[in-house]
């Protein structure tokens, strides 16, 4: 089966090359036409967690062999329940929870599958020199993809993230970062302008001499870090039956905390392959521009950037709605118009025939950082369930789609542990955060009860290693600088 540039139908490529190039040579992302997949949706749901992950990795990704073993290695000792990702109901809707991993945040999930897919990869192609995975972050993916790749034979990573525009615990876990083949820096800007500059390292090195070294991603705008993120929607579905809260068939609904639209996405994957998935409701902090965009058709950046309390969302350009766009027209000169548009003028819109299509699917809705830390404070009011603030901001979406949804389920992707959101949470629950945030982080726990996942609780004394700090313009400069060393 093959992938394909949204942006243009000549550049394809196997599942492979598209993982171990991450973006297409057009800066498309790449894409397949799910509907040639032939998936027997009924039997994955069967499976465990892990079966289920190499079922759809193998639909989604057929060049690579033995799926099955990647998996296991993938997941081995990793995370905190057999299951990866448990379901827990919480009050009226049921809470999807992605973070048991290594980092404590929902790309464990994804991050944790990578890195044996390029591993894979490479072997595959023969490779003999470095793959160098380049990172933008919002916060969660860049310790996510560093825990993954650290020390991975023939890879190097480098992440970016904004500086000053992450938690204090999101910087200490890149910053003690240890392996011999990792760069962290931060980048004067927000996130916005780190993946585009990890965007204009890519286009920069297309012709350039490496010396034979490749360049790759870890974003969502791989192909490899979305498809493992389609599993846990199945999974939370086949939950839902064996607990007898639905038959098999019947509708379930999703909703997503949302950022670069990669997560959400992977829902909309889940429901090609033939899930019974309802509607897949977009949910955004103070950014927005996805509610503006699924309201009206118009997606238009040329807004104010907030900086908010759930900052893995603070996020106004979403790469992975290019493969959306791509997959409701299947017209890659069409998706290639809106993106030239999208970078000239900073704003298109869609024709009403795809906003229909698109909301036939999606629905969304956004919150500010004062609801979602009332909602925090609500929801562990009434129900002893404690969760951070991006969860919160979806929680908080969900309300209001509660009475269409009638007695169809709704699930809420919840994409963080709270402790890498202490202070944010321990004011939800009502007392000043202190400075330190370790401190929080013991408090929030004596109020809580819920133990602090192990990973976060060794920051404190883990020696800080990395302190690169880089204007945006000197992002080509930094990896070129690497790539020689
Ligand atoms: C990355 C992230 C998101 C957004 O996910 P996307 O795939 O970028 O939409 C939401 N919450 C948390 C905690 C994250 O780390």
């Amino acid at each position: 089966m093959d992938y394909q540039s949204t942006r243009s139908s000549a550049l394809r490529a196997d599942s492979v090359t598209a993982v171990l190039e991450g973006i297409a040579p057009d800066g498309g992302l790449y894409i397949t036409d799910t509907a040639k997949i032939d998936f027997d949706w009924k039997a994955a749901l069967s499976c465990c967690s892990r079966d289920m992950s190499a079922m759809i990795l193998h639909a989604l990704l057929p060049d690579f062999p033995d799926m099955r073993a990647l998996v296991e290695k993938a997941y081995l000792n990793k995370f905190e329940t057999e299951d990866l990702t448990p379901l827990v109901k919480v009050g009226d809707r049921y809470v999807l929870e992605l973070f048991r991993g290594p980092t404590s945040a929902f790309k464990d999930v994804a991050l944790s599958v990578l890195p044996q897919l390029v591993t894979a990869g490479r072997a595959l192609r023969g490779a003999k020199d470095d793959v160098v995975i380049l990172t933008a972050t919002s916060g969660d993916t860049g310790k996510a993809a560093l825990e993954g790749f650290h020390d991975v034979a023939g890879t190097r990573i480098v992440v970016f993230y904004p500086y000053k525009g992450v938690s204090r615990v999101q910087e200490l876990q890149m910053s003690t970062q240890k392996g011999g083949n990792v760069k962290v820096c931060a980048v004067r800007g927000n996130f916005d302008d780190a993946q585009t500059g990890v965007k204009n390292v890519f286009s920069a090195c297309r012709d350039r001499d490496l010396g034979g070294k490749s360049l790759s991603s870890a974003n969502s705008i791989n192909i490899g870090r979305l498809a493992p993120q389609v599993m846990y929607y199945f999974k939370a579905y086949a939950d839902l039956v064996s607990e007898g809260r639905i038959k098999t068939g019947d509708t379930v609904h999703y909703v997503v905390p949302t950022g670069n639209f990669g997560d959400i996405l992977a829902g909309w994957f889940a429901k090609l392959l033939g899930l019974p998935v309802g509607t897949l409701v977009c949910a955004s902090n103070q950014n927005n521009v996805l509610t503006d965009f699924i309201n009206t058709g118009v997606y238009d950046k040329r807004r104010e950037f907030y900086k908010t309390n759930s900052p893995s969302m603070d996020i106004l350009v979403s790469s992975n709605l290019e493969r959306l766009l791509y997959l409701l027209c299947k017209d890659e000169s069409y998706v290639a118009g809106l993106m030239q548009k999208l970078s000239s003028e900073g704003w298109y819109e869609i024709s009403n025939e795809m906003l229909i299509k698109l909301r036939s699917g999606f629905a969304a809705g956004c919150c500010d950082d004062e609801s979602s830390i009332r909602t925090i404070g609500k929801v562990f009011h009434d129900h002893a369930y404690l969760m951070d603030p991006h969860t919160a901001v979806a929680w908080n979406v969900c309300d209001s789609f509660m009475e269409s949804f009638g007695a169809e389920p709704a699930v809420v992707l919840s994409t963080a542990s709270p402790y890498k959101f202490p202070a944010a949470c321990l004011r939800a629950l009502g007392e000043h955060s202190e400075n330190d945030e370790f401190a929080v982080m013991r408090r929030l726990n004596e109020i809580s009860g819920v133990p602090v996942p192990r990973n976060l609780a060794g920051l404190e004394s883990a020696e800080v290693l990395h302190t690169d700090v880089i204007g945006k313009e000197d992002m080509l400069g930094y990896v070129l600088g690497y790539l020689a060393e």
